[in-house]
């Protein structure tokens, strides 16, 4: 799937999510909660991509997500894309082929996902509202690339960061302290496995079973048959599922909001 396909599924999954604990178990979110999480989540979901480096040295290439920050987080990204192959080589048995870069490896598993929710996790527990406001910059950045990738574009990554820059201090300021963390590293991992997920519903393989080993493979790649797959950047993706995401998570947010507004209004429903 492309970015904004990513970054949408994220948004819808993190909203429906929350509609569902909110109908079912009676989980209220406050209205800035729910749209740090939703955001956290977009973002958490084209993080997997930052595997995809250029060459931070002459600044050039690398995914859309590498360049939310401009020269910056395309230095991550060779990070993450170089640690990704190093792990694929020390993990790898005699019938996974020889690779020269680590893109959709080590990013697009499920302990990758459950270690970056965890260390979300601790690292806002350890150093409570800086590290949360370290985190949100980072996820607020890849939202706005994701969501709205179009006005990204055109605005260039120093606008992005300082867009992201004020997001994350202007929640910083108002989330409450009490129930906010464990929640963030939360929607950074469900956003992840939400990305993994997109992956494999378009022809592109990604090692979801990692590190089981099948048939001295590690690195399984496992997707969709190619009949049903959808095509990367295909009509169907950008139109179909790209409108199904945003029905999905506007339903969820009016279905979460229109509540409280209309007893705010004093309506009976
Ligand atoms: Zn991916």
């Amino acid at each position: 799937m492309m970015g904004p396909s990513h970054a949408l599924s994220g948004a819808a999954v993190w909203l429906a999510g929350s509609w569902a604990l909110d109908h079912f178990a009676g989980y209220e979110q406050s209205p800035l909660a729910l749209a740090v999480g939703t955001a956290v989540c977009a973002g958490g979901a084209l993080f997997p991509d930052l595997d995809l480096s250029g060459k931070v040295t002459r600044n050039q290439g690398g995914a859309t997500v590498a360049r939310t920050f401009g020269v910056f987080s395309l230095f991550l990204a060779e990070v993450m894309e170089k640690v990704s192959l190093g792990v694929y080589y020390a993990t790898k048995l005699s019938r996974d082929p020889r690779r020269s870069n680590g893109h959709r490896t080590l990013t697009h598993t499920i302990p990758f996902t459950v270690l970056v929710g965890w260390g979300t996790t601790t690292l806002c527990a350890a150093y409570g509202k800086w590290a949360v406001i370290g985190i949100l910059f980072f996820m607020f950045g890849l939202a706005l690339r994701g969501l709205f990738d179009e006005w990204a574009e055109r605005a260039g990554w120093v606008v992005v960061t300082l867009a992201s820059l004020g997001a994350a201090w202007f929640t910083f300021a108002n989330l409450p302290g009490d129930r906010g963390y464990p929640m963030i590293g939360l929607a950074v991992g469900v956003g992840c496995f939400v990305h993994i997920l997109g992956d494999m519903i378009t022809r592109a393989g990604v090692p979801i079973l990692w590190p089981i080993p099948i048939k001295r493979r590690m690195w399984t790649p496992v997707s969709l048959p190619d009949s049903i797959a959808l095509r990367a950047g295909g009509k169907t993706e950008v139109v179909v599922v790209r409108a199904a995401l945003t029905v999905i998570a506007v339903l969820a947010a009016v279905g979460l909001v229109a509540p409280s507004l209309l007893q705010r209004f004093d309506i009976e429903v």
